[in-house]
């Protein structure tokens, strides 16, 4: 059966939540279709139910662990009339509005909700290595996050995956808490810009292991080690570190939008004038549109914009 809403949140993380909470204060009841558990690091919740301690978004004086904080997000948008769908959106006609949406539990056939605007805050996750037990020790060593968990790292070695931009950043970054920064790059030559390179080669804290890849983590509930595998002469080794930050790129979570909504080449939603998309109607906030800042804090800023365009949109449309 197909029902009808005034708003559609796709994405339950910060973003999407934090829209919900300012569009169900509005009266506007939103639905929000908050994802469904997958094998991979996606989930409802988004990328703060993988993490353990936040002690960087504003108002927990003490820090605060990332389910608890998106369950209170959650707890607060019900409280304002926000419903939750747990699944996952298949489809989506906005050729026509109200939009049209499918979801992952009701087939084919008739769309699951007439949506008159939507909401965009589906997010992006870290591209992982695949190696066993990597999900399972984020929060225990491993992390995707340099600005939420380096601090945790004070005095200890550890280490960086990557060879772009983003893993000469962290690692950089991480100097001002380790005692030592290895990164581990698949190949004998930086991906990275050179700016970016010549501030990790002079920083004398950062060392480069090169042509090795991580095939194993050590440690029981806690990171001990990685082994490492030359990927030229197969030799394997292992490397003592506490900590594994894993920077080797972000996807943002867009298959569903493609050729409707305008992206930038990475596959990012494209937004102008707030957080509206190429559509009218559609808006977008969050890491879904954002590839630059990436906190919780921003994410959660982004989708209160959303939520007020949508509302005023919503206002002109039906007062036109
Ligand atoms: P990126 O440029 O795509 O680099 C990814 C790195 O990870 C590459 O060195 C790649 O190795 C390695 N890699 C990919 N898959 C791997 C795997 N499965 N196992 C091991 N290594 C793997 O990504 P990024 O560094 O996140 O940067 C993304 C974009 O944001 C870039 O345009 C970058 O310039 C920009 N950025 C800019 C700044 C800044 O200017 N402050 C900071 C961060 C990011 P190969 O080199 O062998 O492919």
């Amino acid at each position: 059966m197909t029902r009808h809403t005034h708003v559609a949140i796709i994405g339950s993380g910060p973003a999407g939540l934090t829209a919900a909470i300012y569009t169900a204060r509005a009266n506007l009841a939103p639905i929000v279709i908050e994802g469904e558990i997958s094998s991979t690091s996606d989930q409802p919740g988004g990328q703060l139910m993988l993490t353990t301690e936040i002690e960087n978004f504003p108002g927990f004086i003490n820090g605060i662990e990332g389910p608890e904080l998106m369950s209170n997000f959650r707890s607060q948008a019900e409280r304002f009339g926000a419903e939750f769908h747990t699944a996952k959106v298949t489809r989506i006609d906005a050729s026509n509005r109200p939009f049209a949406i499918w979801t992952s539990d009701q087939g084919d056939g008739d769309a699951s909700y007439l949506a008159d605007a939507i909401i965009v805050a589906t997010g992006a996750r870290s591209i992982m290595l695949g190696v066993d037990r990597e999900i399972e020790l984020i929060g225990h060593g491993v992390s995707t996050c340099a600005t939420c968990d380096g601090f945790f790292f004070r005095g200890q070695e550890i280490a960086v995956v990557g060879g772009g931009d983003s893993a000469m950043e962290e690692a950089t970054f991480l100097t001002k808490f380790a005692s030592k920064v290895h990164i581990i790059h698949r190949r004998s030559e930086l991906r990275a810009s050179k700016i970016m390179q010549d501030r990790a080669r002079a920083n004398p804290k950062i060392s480069f292991t090169w042509n090795s890849r991580v095939v194993e983590l050590i440690g029981g509930d806690q990171l001990e080690g990685v082994v490492l595998e030359d990927t030229i002469t197969g030799e394997r080794s292992k490397l003592a570190v506490t900590g594994l930050f894993v920077a080797i790129g972000h996807e943002p979570n867009t298959s569903v939008f493609e050729g409707i909504l305008d992206m930038d080449g990475a596959r990012y939603i494209v937004t102008h004038d707030g957080t509206n998309t190429s559509v009218e109607g559609i808006f977008a906030c969050g890491d879904v549109q954002d590839h630059i800042y990436r906190q919780a804090i921003t994410a959660a800023g982004s989708g209160c914009m959303a939520a007020l365009d949508t509302e005023r949109w919503l206002e002109s449309v039906h007062a036109g």
